[in-house]
């Protein structure tokens, strides 16, 4: 029969969190209320100034037509406008700047644009699982490096084999990190840089959480660095800074040749994004920022609250800096998956087992603060009545 799928498809593998959704479609069926702190997908709603724009845009006939593939410059101008302002980084909107249909596409697309069968690609684990597999989609080989728990998620350089590290063509970082809540400062970012300095590896930085901190100083951007620029190409979303995780809307910015090759692929396979999103994009940038404020201050207070929950459950955990995300360790050496299997059957609360982000995230769990207060509140008094 030709109706079989691609190996591509078939190789995929099995979608865990296909199985979670199942257990919480069941329980929803017996009736259980259920808490679900498993999405990373912001619950607010997007800032009204935001949506007026998108409303004015919409009824722009310009915007009825293909828009351009690159992306409006307008939009490009206002993430590098972003980018000097909240950086110090100067980018060229024509050469150095592409709008994306969210990041995610241009993650997948990238390998796409600078990956041959047999390219050796750094993927972090735990990790947000598109890069390995679409890595893998063009035939690329994956190696997954470990992250260091006591310093902040960083990368385990050293864990990575010399003759890797020397045959690597990419890497890939994403700080402040899913599912970890790790940060990287700019230190931690040289570091980085030197590695693929001498190793000749290109770094591809996804910088979606750069704007959900906690604490001062706020996460920087890779291209900070002097050098970064002329091996590296990072990706900034306004999915989780402003809400938007559905207009899809993101921006790659920096190496020119990077940007221009993930741009090529694009004019080829898609036809950039909707002009009123785009301008709503651009309002979001440019305009009165006090919403991120507000964002961040009603995450932290739900941080704080959850904290309390899971202390009481025993799991050893410190606040996370940055991202919604709580990565906590799993005491008694149980399994993620049995453990989020008893958080939903005995209290209705849905948390993500980390092995679902690799193998090195087996033993932890990943909960996302994006329930109000009061329901939070009320995951925390169903914690106190689990004993592990
Ligand atoms: C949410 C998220 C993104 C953003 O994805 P979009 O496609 O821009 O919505 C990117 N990277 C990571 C690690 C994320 O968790």
């Amino acid at each position: 029969m030709k109706i079989e799928p691609a190996d591509r498809v078939k190789d995929l593998p099995p979608y865990l969190f296909a199985a979670i959704d199942k257990m919480k479609r069941a329980a929803r069926d017996r009736g259980v209320d259920i808490i679900d702190l498993g999405v990373g997908d912001p619950d607010l709603p997007t800032p009204p100034h935001i949506v007026e724009a998108l409303r004015q845009a919409v009824a722009n006939p310009e915007h009825h037509r293909y828009p351009s593939y690159m992306g409006m410059l307008s939009s490009r101008q206002a993430v590098c406008d972003f980018y000097a302002r909240r950086f110090g980084v100067e980018l060229s909107a024509e050469r150095e700047a592409l709008t994306l249909i969210g990041s995610k596409e241009g993650l997948a697309h990238f390998p796409l644009a600078m990956v041959n069968p047999g390219d050796l690609v750094l993927v972090p684990d735990p990790a947000y699982p598109v890069y390995a597999t679409t890595t893998r989609f063009v035939g690329g080989e994956v190696f997954t490096y470990g992250l260091l728990p006591d310093q902040q998620f960083l990368p385990d350089l050293e864990g990575i084999p010399v003759d890797v590290a020397d045959r690597a063509k990419i890497m890939i970082i994403n700080y402040p990190n899913n599912p970890t809540g790790g940060v990287a400062t700019l230190d931690d970012y040289a570091r980085i840089l030197r590695f693929a300095q001498q190793h000749d590896i290109l770094v591809v930085s996804d910088l979606a959480y750069s704007e959900m901190f906690y604490d001062e100083p706020a996460p920087p951007s890779f291209l900070q660095l002097p050098g970064a620029r002329e091996r590296s190409m990072e990706f900034y979303s306004l999915s989780k800074t402003y809400n938007m995780t559905g207009w899809r809307v993101a921006y790659a910015v920096g190496n020119e040749q990077l940007v221009g090759a993930l741009g090529k692929i694009k004019t080829n396979v898609d036809s950039g994004v909707f002009g009123a999103v785009q301008e709503a994009g651009v309002v979001a940038l440019t305009g009165d920022q006090s919403c991120v404020d507000e964002m961040r201050n009603a995450y932290r207070r739900r941080r704080d609250l959850l904290m309390e929950g899971l202390r009481a459950m025993g799991l050893d955990v410190s606040p996370p800096r940055a991202t919604f995300y709580v990565f906590a360790r799993i005491p008694h050496g149980m399994d993620s998956m049995t453990f989020a299997r008893r958080l939903l059957e005995e209290q209705g609360i849905v948390a993500t087992p980390g092995v679902g982000f690799g193998e090195r995230g087996e033993g932890y769990i990943r909960f996302a603060l994006t329930v109000d207060e009061p329901r939070m509140a009320e995951a925390v008094e169903r914690m106190k009545k689990i004993t592990l």
